[in-house]
């Protein structure tokens, strides 16, 4: 028999034509997806078992056509600050990783968008992975299903939810990613489902211009720009997408972006490299290059990890950093390293997963045929790096 498909991360119209493809009747399509919706995303249903309140007949035929299945925890681990983190996995070799943050006001998660990354950002740890390929919308949301799932955080429109805000900050870049993104984005913010509200979703870029303002129409969440660095030249040495969107292309795409306002600013993010881009000279380069924009600025103290060429900017540095900023009249938090301790702060992120080349993948999936785990799991080990 053909592998059961899960409908995860279809949008309405795709969930309708699969229901349709499966047997149902055309006319109880969009009822019928209404309610799946309603179990899949405010409810969290991980089985059409748990349906009660649909025919049992139904629930039969869906189970019998498809599945609710996510991505598969690898593994868990949680921080002493209370960081999560899990390692997410959806086929051979393609495992990336997921991490909520829990404040007092808010719980954020923090999604990959791509398994490695293309941008080699100098200070970066997945930079070092080379890209495996894009995750689907289906991973995508499927990374806010799994924390709500292990976080039991159901169901989704309940008051006092342990995730209130998703920030595309994981591994990857979400505008090299752009309609995979897109799609998720649009089930995580829809009001009938998980509906997390637009203003509590930012996507983060390193910069690539032409996908910015498009973004803005399309997508329409909260913007973040990596920026780390006031000058070109510097730039283009640390987030290397610069010398193809330099600076001056980059703050004019956000000045356009659409919907930014004082009540909704851009987030500019500045990881503070000691010795490279914290003097004090540059603390007033970046308010001036800033002028204009709706923008508050997020310092972020490096997070080192093994073979980092880089080390953080002293404690004291920062602060006057911030000061310098903080004069110029915008807000700039310094963001207190969650995670740490189990490299799950910003720029941490790894997974051991490489592309295979095509040969190998299909000799090591005729070793596996089935989709069961003992055999898939040691297929992948077969392709990790050491670490
Ligand atoms: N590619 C997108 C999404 C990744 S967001 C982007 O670049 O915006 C991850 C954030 O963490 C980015 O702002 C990134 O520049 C920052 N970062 C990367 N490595 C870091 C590190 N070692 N310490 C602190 N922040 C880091």
């Amino acid at each position: 028999m053909a592998e059961k498909r899960s409908l995860i991360g279809l949008d309405a119209a795709a969930m309708a034509a699969a229901l349709i493809a499966a047997g149902l009747p055309e006319k109880s399509a969009k009822m019928r997806v209404r309610q799946l919706w309603n179990w899949i995303y405010v409810h969290g249903a991980r089985d059409f078992a748990v349906m009660t309140n649909l025919a049992k007949d139904f629930r039969t035929q869906m189970a019998e056509h498809f599945t609710l299945a996510r991505p598969e925890i690898v593994t868990e681990q949680i921080s002493s600050d209370g960081t999560r983190k899990w390692l997410l996995r959806t086929g051979p070799g393609i495992e990336f990783e997921t991490v909520y943050i829990p404040e007092a006001e808010r719980g954020t998660l923090c999604v990959s968008s791509q398994v490695g990354c293309t941008l080699t950002c100098r200070f970066c740890h997945t930079g070092t992975q080379k890209l495996v390929r894009n995750l689907t919308p289906a991973e995508i949301v499927g990374q806010l299903l799994v924390a709500r799932d292990a976080l039991n955080d159901w169901p989704s429109t309940a008051p006092g939810r342990k995730v209130t805000n998703v920030v595309m900050m994981g591994m990857g870049e979400p505008l090299y990613n752009f309609d995979n993104v897109k799609a998720a984005l649009k089930i995580v913010t829809d009001g009938d489902g998980l509906a997390l509200s637009k203003r509590r979703v930012t996507l983060s870029t390193a910069g690539v211009v032409p996908m910015i303002e498009k973004a803005g129409k399309e997508i329409g969440s909260g913007l973040a720009i990596s920026l780390h660095a006031v000058r070109d030249e510097l730039r283009d040495e640390i987030v290397p997408i610069n010398k193809k969107y330099p600076l001056k292309e980059l703050l004019d795409a956000c000045r356009a972006y659409p919907g930014a306002s004082n009540s909704r600013r851009i987030t500019f993010e500045y990881v503070m490299l000691m010795g490279v881009n914290d003097s004090l000279a540059d603390a007033r380069a970046l308010v001036k290059l800033l002028a204009g924009i709706p923008a508050k600025i997020n310092l972020i103290p490096f997070n080192p990890w093994p073979g980092a060429p880089y080390e953080c900017s002293e404690w004291s540095q920062i602060e006057k950093f911030a000061e310098i900023v903080n004069k110029a009249g915008y807000a700039s938090p310094v963001r207190t390293p969650r995670g740490r301790d189990i490299m799950a702060a910003c720029g941490q992120l790894k997974s051991q997963s490489v592309k295979e080349r095509a040969s190998t993948r299909l000799a090591a999936e005729k070793l596996a045929p089935t989709s069961t785990s003992m055999n898939e799991v040691q297929s992948g080990q077969l392709a990790r790096m050491p670490h």
